[in-house]
């Protein structure tokens, strides 16, 4: 998944790391659309593709996040992505080859067959990176629990997710980052609880971007315009299902300070932290139930 990732669990014997860190690299690598052979680069490839039940569910859950943000989440934002290239670096393109890719990307030509066949028109691709991370760090959670694990926390590139509490039975610590300060945190919270499944994640702009004359950017980008989305600086999401935070962070920031909330707000289960820059300051918007209020978070860009 191009990141490092973190498991921090508690029992009586040490894991064998060696096979979780193998279960996980051969889960991780049916979603992405880069790794010759996988079943995303075939369906990439041929233009449809059989697809197994795990890989086929998270195609599923971006069709469905991809509906209800009507698109602002677009699993098959690939012709985008590839012309940015935010994986070399990033690069500006040409207003005409940015039309060019937008004809292309359609979750809603995405068809799915009763038996798991997806087939995507000529020219489609799908780039599962707003999703495929949190639905990796869901399999490895279920497989931990499995193998009899009932505390830990799995933290890879930005996405948590933790089961029960610590050691000490107390909830987990997690922090999260300021979007413009290094070193500097944001906010910190407790998450956690006994026998159960609570994720958070957070997407921004400041984890891939580059900057030319002045602006800013970022890997995220809005299949209405083309371009990274405007309007916030991150969103955090917490939800039982890492998938779901995943998508939903994603699909809220290109939605914008608006749209995004609302997402949020309506959905059962789910609170998000929605930032902006706003001048010399950040604004924070958090949902009803959101386990921080806006006066806990250093909201200072100095
Ligand atoms: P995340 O860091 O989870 O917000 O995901 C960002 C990644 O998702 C990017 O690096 C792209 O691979 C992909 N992506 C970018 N824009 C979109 C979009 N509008 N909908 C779905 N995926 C996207
Ligand atoms: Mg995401």
């Amino acid at each position: 998944m191009s990141t490092v990732m973190t498991v921090i669990t508690t029992g009586k014997s040490k894991p064998d790391w060696d096979e979780l860190f193998a279960f996980t690299d051969r889960k991780a690598g049916r979603f992405d659309h880069r790794i010759s052979g996988s079943p995303i680069w075939q369906l990439n490839k041929t233009g449809s593709a059989k697809l197994a039940e795990e890989v086929l569910a998270v195609v599923m859950t971006a069709v469905e996040i991809a509906g209800l943000s009507e698109g602002a989440f677009d699993p098959t934002v690939l012709p985008l992505v590839e012309l940015w290239d935010f994986d070399s670096g990033g690069a500006l393109p040409q207003n005409e080859e940015i039309l060019e890719a937008l004809k292309k990307i359609n979750f809603r030509n995405i068809e799915i067959s009763k038996n798991g066949e997806v087939t995507i028109p000529e020219g489609y691709g799908l780039d599962l990176g707003g999703i495929a991370k949190g639905a990796v760090l869901d399999i490895l959670a279920e497989h931990m629990i499995q193998e009899g694990y009932r505390n830990f926390l799995i933290e890879a590139g930005g996405d948590i997710t933790v089961s029960g509490l610590k050691d000490n039975g107390q909830p987990w610590v997690v922090a999260i980052r300021h979007p413009r300060r290094k070193g500097v945190l944001l906010g910190v919270l407790s998450l956690g609880e006994k026998g159960k499944r609570i994720s958070i994640v957070t997407s921004g702009d400041y984890e891939r971007f580059f900057e030319k004359d002045g602006t800013r950017y970022h890997h995220i980008l809005d299949p209405k315009t083309g371009f990274p989305s405007k309007g916030l600086v991150s969103v955090t999401v917490i939800t039982s299902r890492c998938i779901e935070a995943d998508a939903l962070a994603t699909a809220a920031f290109v939605l914008g300070p608006e749209a995004g909330f609302r997402l949020l707000q309506e959905r059962a289960q789910t609170e998000g932290l929605l930032v902006s820059e706003d001048g010399d300051r950040l604004t924070a918007r958090i949902t009803s139930d959101f386990p921080l209020a806006v006066e806990d978070l250093d909201l200072d860009l100095e």
